[in-house]
């Protein structure tokens, strides 16, 4: 255990014995100068456990193990093992890994790319430890390449720079990965998060599974399509709405890569246009909408909330009858209550009988914590109109 000892107040320590891994500064009785490995005690100098000090954050300490063994190498390849053991049986060559607080390793986040590993640091703690994650990594995973997407806001708040950085071996520019039956690229270097919406991986699974074979689907906020490559595998057609040319260009060279040419990719805003085809009487048999985080902070909830309602709103008039709409928000502010609330309202709206079949949550390679709220952010449903 490391010599640096700080000692917490009564209310941080409850925090540990709550499930928490997080004691915030205003609990913290000890201010050692450097970020890295502490052992940390009660006021009466009973030892509590071992946890990453970031010495510029509100986020002081974050928990990594209750016990006094240490945390080496072989501390590190166990981590990663389980974590990895966790993932056995997904369908795709991409997924996370290490969902931080999720598996118990706070502030870090591995995502697998087929070959490759696209790692963030998000603390001044967890960078301390980074020589020891990429041994481990490499042991665990042996990759042909680790990429640092450390090009994250949050960074900041602990005095940390913001970089994108190759850790070892080549990452490509783009990286083709396979998940359940469709091909896509990833964009481990430029593309959203760190090359891809893993996240959404059971949804786009499970949205592919209950496309009618031969009939018509919507990807509303389609990204890289990757939504539209598992509807396009048995609609007869599929339109992919972005507002991002370059995304449905992306888009476009992943439906190559399936030899899919029944997807049109349509650059456009998604909000007009489902109003255009609401009154142009268009209908589907599916639909995926899965927009951006429109809810950023708390403060922007009830104008996000509107913004959910009026599409879900439009897409479920869109859709013929015992037509399906998969859809979801990943605004962490706009907690599953409130979600399903806003789709009741919506479906009040639509003048549509719709049914509740399915509550969405985060796959296993995302692991929501209970007793960790910020581990949680995404939610969704399926729904069938009468
Ligand atoms: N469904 C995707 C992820 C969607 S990310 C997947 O599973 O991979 C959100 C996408 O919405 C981005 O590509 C962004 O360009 C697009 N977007 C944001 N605002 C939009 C708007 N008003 N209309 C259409 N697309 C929008």
């Amino acid at each position: 255990m490391s010599d640096i000892v700080v000692r917490v107040s009564s209310r941080g320590a409850e925090r540990w014995v709550r499930g928490h891994p997080w004691i915030f500064r205003s609990d913290v009785l000890d201010q050692p100068a450097e970020a890295g490995l502490v052992t940390v005690t009660d006021q009466r100098g009973r030892t509590l456990g071992q946890a990453l000090h970031s010495p510029r954050s509100e986020i002081r300490l974050r928990l990594l193990e209750r016990n006094s063994r240490p945390i080496d190498i072989a501390w590190w390849r166990e981590q990663l093992t389980s974590a990895l053991n966790r993932r056995a049986g997904i369908d795709a060559s991409a997924y996370r890994v290490v969902h931080g607080e999720g598996d118990g390793l706070p502030s870090l986040v591995v995502d697998r790319y087929d070959r490759w590993v696209v790692v963030q640091l998000l603390s001044a703690g967890i960078e301390s430890q980074r020589d020891l994650i990429m041994e481990a990594i490499s042991s665990v995973l042996a990759p042909d390449g680790i990429l640092l997407r450390n090009d994250v806001a949050v960074r900041r708040k602990e005095g940390l720079a913001e970089l994108v950085e190759l850790a070892q071996g080549t990452v490509p520019e783009a990286i083709e990965v396979r998940e359940g039956g469709v091909r896509y690229l990833a964009a481990p270097w430029t593309g959203q998060k760190t090359g891809a919406f893993l996240d959404q991986r059971p949804a786009r699974m499970l949205a592919g599974s209950l496309t009618p074979p031969g009939g018509r689907a919507l990807d509303c906020f389609s990204y890289h399509g990757s939504f539209a490559l598992h509807l396009a595998q048995r609609a007869a057609s599929v339109l992919a709405l972005d507002s991002s040319a370059s995304a449905l260009e992306r888009g476009a060279e992943n439906a190559a890569l399936n030899d899919m040419a029944n997807i049109e990719w349509r650059e456009t805003d998604a909000f007009e246009e489902l109003r255009r085809m609401e009154r142009a009487r268009e209908r589907f048999d599916i639909i995926a909408l899965d927009p951006p985080a429109f809810a950023k902070s708390r403060g922007a909830v009830p104008k996000a909330l509107q913004g959910y309602r009026e599409i879900n709103l439009r897409a479920m008039r869109l859709l013929q009858p015992g037509g399906t709409l998969v859809t979801a928000s990943c605004s962490f502010h706009v907690g599953r209550a409130s979600f399903l609330e806003m789709l009741t309202m919506a479906a009040g709206d639509s003048g549509r009988r719709m049914v509740l079949r399915e509550v969405l949550g985060q796959g296993v390679d995302h692991p929501e914590l209970l007793t960790v709220p910020e581990t949680g952010y995404l939610k969704g449903a399926v729904l069938t109109a009468r």
